[in-house]
């Protein structure tokens, strides 16, 4: 049998790691996560609670309360579903409001801990593939493939924005590369693990590949270590 390895995918906000993820996941016949999904879904709960309102998180009382919320993954007929305290909640951790508010809750140390705990936990036999921002640096440090993606902001921004659209936001542009643009900042900065592109990682600049291209490109490193 194939040895199964974990693969560690991290980079800035909208450059695709969750195509990616996915795609990699779909082909090695491993397991997604998507670590981002955990990080809105607790920031949906903040703001549900009222611990978290535009641009401000009440930090003590989201320390408080992070032993009320249970968050998990369900399969919903091949797509892996996040849930919180039991509610599917996919469609609505993808709002702008979350999207506006998760840097914020993710500066937590407790809430990065909490969730980091539970990320390692699922990739303890191999056979996962896990993106996020910190996965290669304090998640899972032994990955045996680490990618880090990147693409201009610009394309970021259109893709972003051509997502939401279709999804009947009308969100502008300007204010989609505001948000990617600022979480990035906030994520590159924070004191805890804070994204880094590790020594190891294989760099994946996705700015002119189509999907198909840059599932071609990760498979090859993948296999190559499977094989290896
Ligand atoms: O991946 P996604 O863009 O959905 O992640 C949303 C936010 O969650 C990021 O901007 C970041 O603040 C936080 N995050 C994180 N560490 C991870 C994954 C996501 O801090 N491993």
């Amino acid at each position: 049998m194939k040895k199964k390895i974990n693969i560690a995918i991290d980079g800035y906000s909208s450059c695709g790691k969750s195509t990616l993820a996915k795609a990699l996941a779909k082909k090695l016949h491993y397991n997604y996560l998507d670590s981002g999904a955990m990080y809105r879904a607790v920031t949906l709960y903040a703001m549900n609670a009222g611990i978290a309102q535009v641009g401000k998180v009440d930090i003590e009382a989201l320390k408080e309360t992070l032993d009320e919320i249970d968050i998990d993954f369900v399969n919903n007929n091949g797509i892996n579903t996040i849930r919180l305290n039991g509610a599917e909640v996919e469609g609505e951790i993808r709002s702008m409001e979350v999207s506006n508010l998760v840097s914020l809750v993710s500066k937590v140390a407790e809430v990065r801990r909490k969730l980091r705990i539970m990320q390692q936990k699922t990739a303890i036999k191999g056979g996962v593939v896990m993106d996020g921002r910190d996965i290669g640096s304090a998640v899972l440090p032994d990955a045996e493939l680490k990618i880090f993606m990147t693409a201009q902001p610009e394309i970021r921004a259109q893709r972003r924005y051509n997502e939401l659209h279709a999804k009947g936001s009308r969100i502008s542009i300007e204010d989609v590369r505001v948000n990617l643009l600022e979480r990035d900042r906030i994520d590159t900065t924070r004191e805890e693990n804070p994204l880094i592109q590790v020594a190891q990682a294989l760099v994946l600049d996705n700015s002119h590949l189509s999907e198909s291209e840059q599932l071609d490109v990760a498979l090859g490193w993948a296999r190559e270590i499977i094989e290896a």
